[in-house]
């Protein structure tokens, strides 16, 4: 939940109209842990602003994500949103099996991010990149 303050003074600052649906969005995935479906958000924002529309909604998102405010994750077919936490970045693995998350350290994308930049000259923006695949457990229920 820290740290959404000063992200809405930064967005104030770059010339944003934090408008209170802004911020309506903006505290609905603040005040989740882990990763938040926009349509729950807009399910959410409805309770207190019954007239926005889940594009407004999704608007927002992608603002806030621009920004680096919050990260997106797809999961399944859908877009997830999450609080961006600078101390504790991570990117996501998730089963297209059962739709499991798992996180994964900044870490593991370090090499790749060096070696594109080094042999590409690629400056590689990996911060929304989610990894798709099968999950461990999915992977035995089908050898079984
Ligand atoms: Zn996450
Ligand atoms: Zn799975």
């Amino acid at each position: 939940m820290s740290g959404h303050g000063s992200a809405v003074d930064r967005l104030r600052t770059q010339g944003y109209r934090m408008t209170p649906q802004r911020l309506s969005v903006l505290d609905i995935v603040a005040g989740k842990s882990g990763h938040v479906g926009a349509d729950e958000v807009w399910n959410q924002v409805k309770i207190q602003h019954p007239y926005v529309d889940l594009a407004t909604v999704y608007r927002t998102l992608q603002l806030l994500k621009r920004e680096g405010v919050v990260t997106e994750v797809v999961i399944g077919n859908k877009l997830h949103f999450e609080l961006t936490d600078q101390q504790n970045r991570h990117h996501h693995m998730v089963c297209s099996h059962c739709d499991a998350v798992q996180t994964l350290s900044p870490a593991y994308l370090d090499e790749l991010n060096r070696r594109l930049q080094r042999e590409f000259g690629f400056a590689p923006d990996v911060e929304n990149f989610t990894i798709g695949g099968v999950c461990s457990k999915c992977q035995t229920a089908e050898s079984e």
